[in-house]
């Protein structure tokens, strides 16, 4: 071969080498990039110490890292617990559109018949089987990966991906990173599940399903505090059963749980949203009324002594009970700011305590506001 060709050839060869080179370096680059995304969104999500948090982050943030236009969520919740008791503790699904419940795993769509956890399901937008996992209202992707969400080989929920690129996902792709990222999250949503069920427990009292004492205890610090800096009024409720022991003797003790519960609803009937009822133990119940007055609180006070005394409670068995309640007000005074928050917490109890024993003296079934 002639010396100018066979160089001219050689110089062709390392261009398209180095061109190739430059190509896996941008590639590389580009890796370490998308690597680097993860890795902080993996931090991001393995920090969220709430539910809300966490699924914020998972919509907000993986969008954008891995560069899809959309992504649900669907967790399995059979009895509704999760969705109950996030309800409970304040979370606002409006905020959350694309997640979902679904109270069992194989409406999910994957194949349980091999006896192997599910793997990932990539491919073309099927309408029929995908619409479910891809709401309207967010967008009809053209390919998708539903990637199930493992926890101990058992199913707790599904990570949907969607693209508007037709040949982002395919059946023949490679699902490992799709598969860690899938079980980072499920370990993330399975951790701040517990958590907030156990924030949950501790706050709530399990017959009733309303607040505990310790719930109150520390709202009530709170309130006082938001009352003081908005120079707002606070007011606090003391309510009892009256002669309960009477009750439990004439339908039972379990008549009498059911009692305290259906009292329970009908005094959260009478509150708003921004109250709080709490069973103090036994048959007595406290609520704070946020933003009321002296004169607004005995209002609803009044239609609480109402709503029980009206009407009897029908236990399961068909019996009629008749139930009254005592109840004494107390409103926080402008004058009690210089003292600490748990003096006036204390004193502002006492004084709803002590309005409910004046009511009970007075012959029960009524109203009566500290002074
Ligand atoms: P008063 O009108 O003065 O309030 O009379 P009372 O009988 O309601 O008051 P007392 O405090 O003497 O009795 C409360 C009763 O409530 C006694 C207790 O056995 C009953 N009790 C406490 N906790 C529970 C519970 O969780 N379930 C049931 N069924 N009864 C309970
Ligand atoms: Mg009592
Ligand atoms: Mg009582």
């Amino acid at each position: 071969m002639h010396d100018g060709a066979a160089s001219r050839e050689l110089i062709a060869e390392n261009e398209a080498l180095r061109a190739r080179m430059a190509d896996l370096i941008r590639q590389a680059e580009r890796n370490h990039e998308i690597m680097c995304r993860h890795q902080a969104f993996d931090l991001e999500i393995v920090g969220a110490s709430s539910f809300p948090q966490l699924v914020g982050t998972i919509f907000r943030t993986l969008p954008d890292i891995s560069e899809l236009d959309v992504v649900t969520l669907t967790l399995i919740d059979p009895d509704a617990d999760i969705y109950t008791v996030m309800l409970k503790l304040g979370v606002d699904f409006e905020e959350f559109p694309n997640l979902m419940f679904s109270e069992a795993g194989d409406e999910l769509g994957f194949d349980f018949s091999t006896g192997e956890p599910p793997r990932p399901q990539l491919g073309p937008f099927d309408r029929q089987r995908h619409a479910p996992m891809f709401p309207a209202a967010c967008g009809e992707p053209r390919s998708v990966a539903l990637v199930p969400l493992l926890r101990n080989k058992r199913l707790i929920g599904c990570l949907n991906l969607g693209s508007l690129d037709a040949t982002r996902f395919a059946p023949e792709m490679g699902t490992d990173f799709i598969e860690h990222m899938a079980s980072i999250i499920a370990i993330c949503l399975e951790n701040v599940i517990s958590n907030e069920m156990l924030k949950y427990i501790g706050l709530t009292d399990a017959l009733t399903g309303v607040y505990n004492r310790r719930y109150v205890d520390r709202r009530l610090l709170e309130e006082i505090s938001r009352a003081r800096r908005n120079e707002s009024r606070l007011s606090v409720m003391y309510i009892d059963i009256d002669h309960f022991k009477q009750i439990n003797d004439s339908v039972g003790h379990q008549g009498g749980d059911d009692v305290l519960r259906e009292v329970a609803s009908r005094i959260k009937a009478e509150l708003r949203i921004s109250d709080a009822l709490a069973r103090f133990g036994g048959e007595e119940f406290v609520v704070l009324l946020v933003d009321a007055d002296g004169p607004s609180a005995a209002v609803v006070a009044g239609r609480i002594r109402a709503g029980v005394a009206d009407t009897p409670v029908e236990l399961a068995g068909g019996q009629a009970v008749p139930v009254t309640v005592s109840i004494g007000v107390a409103t926080l005074g402008p004058d009690e700011r210089s003292l600490p928050l748990e003096t006036v917490a204390q004193q502002l109890l006492a004084q709803a305590d002590a309005a409910l024993y004046r009511a009970k003296q007075a012959g029960r079934n009524r109203v009566i506001a500290c002074p």
